[in-house]
């Protein structure tokens, strides 16, 4: 076995069906008296409802979390946490309202209990983002880390369906690229695999039924897998990519996730050979088709698969490439600019990749 270094990030997950109604004896597990509870203004009454339980250890809901974090809410945020003297945050939603939290943690260090509705995966991860002047920044620092995650199904049956399938692809986009990740690691790379593994199962079953609860909750452990791949090891070419065509182009963040996955897939087999085999045994599928494999379950879902659909310009496919390919990263096979446009043509017409689409083309 090769060397690596795993480090550890620890959290505290209370996994099932029903499991909300834990929260006041989580929060006093954190010695937590004065909490507060975030959500968008879209969720403020489950907001309330995570309020209600948490009676006397709650002093207000705090419904003002919208997306990539504007610095101004964060500002004001923080001067109600200091009037009502919160000792600590409770977040109730999606990667937004948990990006809100994790900007009021970085400047005050407050303890956070995360209750995600969606499968984005935040809450597992020290990754913090803030926008200002139009730009968002990014970094990393473990007291934004939620040290208490409450998984429970029955917040994610309101999910519409197409959000649930784009948002459970880009969480098996985080567990494919640590496949391949340059730190990747075996500890990393088995929660990855089963990331992925449950993903394919649960997708087309919530898909037939969304109030599946058992379909749902194996999802949302799916996600969690994805969160944590995303949160411990580097990501690669498809992260990069779709950070491009969001936001350069503006393209919906979880459907370009959707769309680029199995191209890139195509792109990396080659130089990535246990990555997969690894897909392809999470996928039921043969090693020498997981790229198509997956582009086929991604159709046979329903959303998306092409660039076109989701608002892509043909003209403006030179320039995402030159943009994507600019700054030199880390991927398991190396950026040529040339390729990269060929396969954001592929993606933009939503052709079936197959395992050797980019080899053809690099060697003639
Ligand atoms: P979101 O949090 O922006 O939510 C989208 C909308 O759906 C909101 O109006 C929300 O109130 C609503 N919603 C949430 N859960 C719902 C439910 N169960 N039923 C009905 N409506 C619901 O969406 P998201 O995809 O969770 O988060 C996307 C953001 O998270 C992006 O800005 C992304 O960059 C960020 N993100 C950050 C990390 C990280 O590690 N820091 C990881 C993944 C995503």
């Amino acid at each position: 076995m090769e060397t690596f270094l795993y480090e550890a990030q620890p959290s505290r997950v209370i996994f099932g069906v029903g499991s909300l109604k834990e929260v006041s004896t989580e929060i006093k597990a954190l010695g937590l008296k004065k909490a507060i509870v975030i959500a968008t203004p879209e969720q403020e009454s489950l907001a309330q409802e995570v309020a209600e339980l948490l009676g006397s250890l709650c002093v207000g809901v705090h419904a003002a979390a919208i997306q990539h974090v504007p610095i101004e809410i964060v500002e004001k945020s923080l001067e109600r946490m200091l009037e009502l003297q919160v000792d600590g945050l409770v977040v109730v939603g999606g990667g937004s309202s948990i990006g809100l939290a994790k900007a009021i943690a970085l400047k005050t260090s407050l303890p956070i209990l995360a209750i995600p509705t969606t499968y984005a995966g935040s809450e597992m991860t020290p990754i913090w983002g803030m926008t200002e002047n139009g730009i968002k920044k990014t970094g990393k620092d473990t007291v934004v880390k939620p040290k208490t995650v409450i998984y429970d199904a029955n917040l994610t049956a309101t999910l519409p369906t197409g959000l649930t399938v784009t948002s459970g692809m880009n969480a098996i986009a985080h567990c494919v690229e640590a496949l391949y990740a340059e730190n990747a690691n075996p500890i990393i790379s088995l929660l990855a695999e089963d990331g992925i593994r449950a993903l394919a199962i649960s997708l087309p079953k919530i898909l037939d039924d969304p109030n599946d609860l058992d379909a749902r909750s194996d999802a949302q452990y799916g996600c969690w897998l994805g969160g944590m791949a995303l949160g411990s090891v580097g990501m690669a070419m498809h992260h990069k990519l779709c950070h491009t065509l969001g936001g350069s182009y503006n393209l919906p963040h979880a459907e370009t996730h959707t769309v680029i996955l199995p191209h890139v897939i195509s792109y990396n087999a080659s130089h990535a050979p246990e990555a997969v085999k690894a897909i392809a045994r999470a996928l039921g599928t043969d090693e020498s088709d997981v790229a198509g494999s997956l582009f086929d379950l991604i159709k046979s879902l329903g959303v998306p698969t092409s660039l076109a659909e989701i608002g892509m310009k043909e003209e403006d496919l030179n320039q995402a490439a030159e943009i994507a390919t600019e700054n030199p990263y880390y991927n398991p096979r190396p950026i040529e600019k040339d390729l990269i446009l060929e396969l954001l043509g592929n993606a933009f017409s939503g052709v079936r990749p197959t395992q050797e689409s980019y080899e053809i083309s690099a060697s003639k």
